[in-house]
Parts: structure tokens; C-alpha cells; sequence
């Protein structure tokens, strides 16, 4: 295991491991300023926690990579944030609209209510998406970096092209129209 802040050693881990690649990316690392390199562990959440987890509990919710952490494979971590932070606003908008439209006053058990209301809302539509990019994210990963002549040869063959269209597919997601009434 490296020691985290033993910057020479962490360059020279990375340099072995990019061994093959072009000079010019190799340049990047070996021109960067030790201090700037740090390492960290790759985290992920098993999908299955998700199944029973709360991802909303009274009026509090996780989004981004407290909800789904997920391995970097499909450079989906990021993106997924975004859509959370999409369906999560329009959840909301849609339960502080639903008072507007009432016109009345109510008391802070109804708002606190609606407020609960949307963000269950929004954590039964993120649940099924986090548990498939996170699954998908580790099986490619798993797949792309196992070793062994058979495995390689699989990989290679017949898997590359499935790889690539997976990818391509899971970045594909309508998060749906933020209303601005
Ligand atoms: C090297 C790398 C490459 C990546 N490439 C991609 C990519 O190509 N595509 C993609 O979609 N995703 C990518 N990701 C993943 C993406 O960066 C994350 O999934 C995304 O940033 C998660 O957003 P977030 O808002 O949930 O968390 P973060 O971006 O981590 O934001 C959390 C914020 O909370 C702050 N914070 C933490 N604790 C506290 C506290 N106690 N009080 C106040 N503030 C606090 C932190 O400082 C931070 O600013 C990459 C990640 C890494 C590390």
C-alpha cells in the first residue's frame, strides 16, 4: 500500500503504470509539481444498500456521490449529480408549487408535509437509476481490468464494441423538463 502523502513514490507509480502511453501524457505527470499529486481510494456503494437505504429521510435527502459513489469507469459519477440535481429541484418546485396553487394559508405540518412528500418523489426516481450505474460502472470496470489469456482474448474479441455501446448508453438519460411557471 503507498503512503499516501509520499509524493516521489506516488509519481513513480503512476509513471509505471502509464508506461505504454504516448510521451505527451506522460509529460503532463512528469511536469506536475509533486505537491499537487495526491491519491486516494477508488469508492463505490454496493447497489443492493440502495434497495433498503434511506435515500430521503423527513425533509433531508443525499444526492451526487453521497447517494451513488461509484467506480470510474463509465464517467458517469459527475453526470449523474447533475441529473439528481435536476429531478431533485423539480420535486421540490413541484411540492411548493402544489401550495401556490391551494392559495391558502397552511399551517408548517402541511408545508413540512409536502416538502417530505416531493423528496420521497425524487428518491424513488433516482433509486433504480443509482443501483444500474453503479452496477454497470463495476461490471465494466471488472471486465476491463481483469487479466489472463482467456479473459484478454474474450475482452478484446467480442466484448470491446459491447463495452463501448454500454457506455454510450447509459449516458443517455432524459432527467424530464424543469417547469419555470
Ligand atoms: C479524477 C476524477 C475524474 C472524474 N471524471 C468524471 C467524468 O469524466 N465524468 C463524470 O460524470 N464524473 C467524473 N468524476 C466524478 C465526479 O467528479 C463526482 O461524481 C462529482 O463531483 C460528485 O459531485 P458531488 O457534488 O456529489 O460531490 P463533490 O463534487 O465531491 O462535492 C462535495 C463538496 O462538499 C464539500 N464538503 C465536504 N464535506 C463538507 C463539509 N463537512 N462541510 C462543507 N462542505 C463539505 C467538498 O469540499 C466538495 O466541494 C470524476 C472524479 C474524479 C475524482
Amino acid at each position: 500500500m503507498l503512503d499516501k502523502k509520499n509524493h516521489q513514490k506516488i509519481k513513480q507509480f503512476v509513471l509505471t503504470k502509464i508506461k505504454d502511453l504516448p510521451d505527451n501524457i506522460k509529460s503532463i505527470l512528469e511536469t506536475t509539481d509533486l505537491d499537487s499529486l495526491v491519491m486516494n481510494p477508488l469508492m463505490y456503494r454496493p447497489p443492493w444498500e440502495l434497495l433498503w437505504a434511506n435515500i430521503a429521510k423527513d425533509n433531508v435527502c443525499v444526492a451526487g456521490d453521497a447517494l451513488h459513489p461509484m467506480t470510474p469507469d463509465i464517467g458517469q459519477g459527475g453526470c449523474s449529480a447533475m441529473e439528481d440535481g435536476v429531478i431533485l429541484a423539480r420535486c421540490l418546485g413541484e411540492a411548493m408549487k402544489a401550495k401556490n396553487m391551494k392559495g391558502e394559508t397552511e399551517d408548517e405540518n402541511e408545508s413540512y408535509r409536502r416538502i417530505e412528500d416531493g423528496l420521497k418523489k425524487y428518491a424513488g426516481s433516482r433509486k433504480w437509476r443509482s443501483i444500474d450505474l453503479i452496477t454497470t460502472s463495476y461490471t465494466v470496470g471488472f471486465i476491463q481490468q481483469s487479466r489472463g489469456k482467456w479473459m484478454t482474448l474474450f475482452r478484446d474479441k467480442f466484448m470491446s464494441s459491447f463495452l463501448s455501446w454500454l457506455r454510450v448508453k447509459k449516458s443517455h438519460f432524459n432527467c424530464g423538463r424543469l417547469s419555470h411557471e
